[in-house]
Parts: structure tokens; C-alpha cells; sequence
């Protein structure tokens, strides 16, 4: 069965091609090491988070960064309710639930999941450097696939759950004069039942989608280019609609060469 996150689900619905070159067929794009880096800060902030959470020991980790020592400790003194440990809560780190539906399986991993008897809270921490706004968070699928799989997965009403992000600075923000650069900062998301409809059809309208549109060996749909989501895209090349990112005015422009698909000789 194919398994469906949150990330797959935003590139099929912004163009099934792209979904395609991304997760069935793997093609590697070329990455900026600036990003690269920003990243491996991301994932080391979040494998200490987990260490944390399993009494782990992490001291090693922030003495060789500083960056990361300032997120951790502004995080427990920002959110000390969050650290509290508490008997009657089910808490875990890195917590994996997976639903199957209409021949898919659903898939979340929740930073940390703090479960009481008539409530549930998700929480994700984001090293972003400018949060965005409530209504756009509410309206990613990161959002709206894990609140729908929390409530599908367990006695809770839609109403008794939310999902709050954390935002940190990464290393640098300051200099970079990014809008984001003090303590950390939080946005929570509630939910309802009508929420959870809408999630649940849209679910049902992309997953058929996908299901008429895998034929083995055939290229699924590109976006229409009007839409301008190839002018960011890294496939762009691949998919000939370069001009649509790098531009045709006034003569031949070359793409850059880290953009251009290596040819095996
Ligand atoms: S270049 Fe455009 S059509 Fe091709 S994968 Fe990217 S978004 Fe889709």
C-alpha cells in the first residue's frame, strides 16, 4: 500500500508530476548548502528535542553548539508547562500513527504528542525563520492531515484536539536580519467537525485522483503553467518548462548549470 504524509499530499495537489519525480521515482534535485545546512541544524535540534523527551543525555550536543543551546533553553523557559512531566498523560516524541484509507495509508509524525483522557495535543517545532500567519499554518496539510489522523485514531472529538508549532531561531537568523530572531515564539491551531469533514474530502477527491492517474509506465499530469508553480519548481528543466523559471526575454537563457539533469555517458 502507498503510503501518503503530509509532504506528498502538498505536492500532489500542486502538481501531480512533481509529486511523481519527487516521491515514486525519486529524482535527486540540486540543493543550495546553505539550506543543506539550515536542515542538518533542524534535524539536530529535533533529535535533541527527542533525546530530551527519553531522558537521554544531550548536554554533549549543546555544548558544541551554542545556537542550539540558546533554541533549547529558550524552549523550556518559553513553554516550561510543556517539560512537566504528569502521570495521567500519555507523551512521546517522534510519535508515529498511520491510517489506511481508500487503498492509501495515511502517515504522521508528530514531534511530540501529549495525550490526557478528553484532550490531544500535537506539537511540532519548526526551525523557520518567519512564522507564518494562523490562517495560512491552518490551512497546510501538515495541519489539517495530522489533526484529522489524530481524531481518526483514537475516542476524541475534533473539538478536543490542536496543534500548536513552536518556532525557533536557526543559527544566523540575526545576521541575516531575519524577522524572527528572539525568544520562541507559538501558534496554535484548534479544530472542528466541520474541519474534519472538509479534511476527510479532500482526502477522499485526492486519493481518487491518484488512483485514476497511476497507470504503469505513464507520466502523470503536469500543472498548467499559468498556475506559476513551475517557476519555482526544480524540475523544471526536466520537465521543459524552463522557460516558465528562468525566463525568455531577449534571446537564449541558460539555465543554471547545477539546474541542468546530468546525462549518464
Ligand atoms: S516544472 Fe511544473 S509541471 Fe514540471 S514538475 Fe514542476 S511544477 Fe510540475
Amino acid at each position: 500500500m502507498l503510503t501518503l504524509t503530509q509532504s506528498h499530499l502538498r505536492q500532489l495537489e500542486i502538481c501531480p508530476r512533481r509529486y511523481q519525480y519527487g516521491y515514486l521515482e525519486q529524482v535527486p534535485v540540486p540543493t543550495d548548502p546553505e539550506m543543506l545546512e539550515r536542515q542538518r541544524w533542524g534535524t539536530q535540534f529535533h533529535l535533541v528535542m527527542q533525546q530530551r523527551e527519553l531522558g537521554l543525555p544531550v548536554e554533549g550536543f549543546l555544548k558544541a553548539d551554542a545556537a542550539l543551546d540558546a533554541a533549547v533553553q529558550g524552549l523550556l523557559t518559553a513553554a516550561p508547562e510543556l517539560f512537566v512531566p504528569q502521570a495521567d498523560r500519555f507523551r512521546q516524541s517522534e510519535h508515529r500513527r498511520t491510517l489506511a484509507f481508500n487503498g492509501y495509508a495515511l502517515t504522521a509524525i508528530y514531534d511530540l504528542l501529549v495525550l490526557e483522557p478528553n484532550q490531544g495535543q500535537i506539537i511540532d517545532w519548526k526551525t523557520y525563520q518567519r512564522p507564518p500567519q494562523q490562517a495560512q499554518l491552518a490551512k497546510e496539510w501538515q495541519t489539517r492531515l495530522y489533526l484529522y489522523l489524530l481524531v481518526e485514531t483514537t475516542d476524541l472529538a475534533p473539538e478536543q484536539v490542536s496543534m500548536t508549532y513552536w518556532f525557533v531561531s536557526p543559527p544566523g537568523a540575526e545576521a541575516r536580519a531575519e524577522a524572527q530572531t528572539g525568544p520562541p515564539s507559538s501558534i496554535a491551531i484548534a479544530y472542528t467537525k466541520a474541519q474534519h469533514r472538509r479534511t476527510e474530502a479532500d482526502l477522499r477527491r485526492l486519493t481518487d485522483q491518484l488512483t485514476s492517474l497511476l497507470t504503469p509506465g505513464g507520466n502523470l499530469p503536469q500543472v498548467d503553467p499559468v498556475l506559476g508553480y513551475c517557476a519555482q519548481c526544480p524540475y523544471a528543466v526536466r520537465c521543459q518548462r524552463w522557460a516558465e523559471r528562468f525566463g525568455t526575454g531577449g534571446g537564449m537563457v541558460l539555465p543554471a548549470i547545477a539546474d541542468i539533469a546530468e546525462v549518464p555517458l
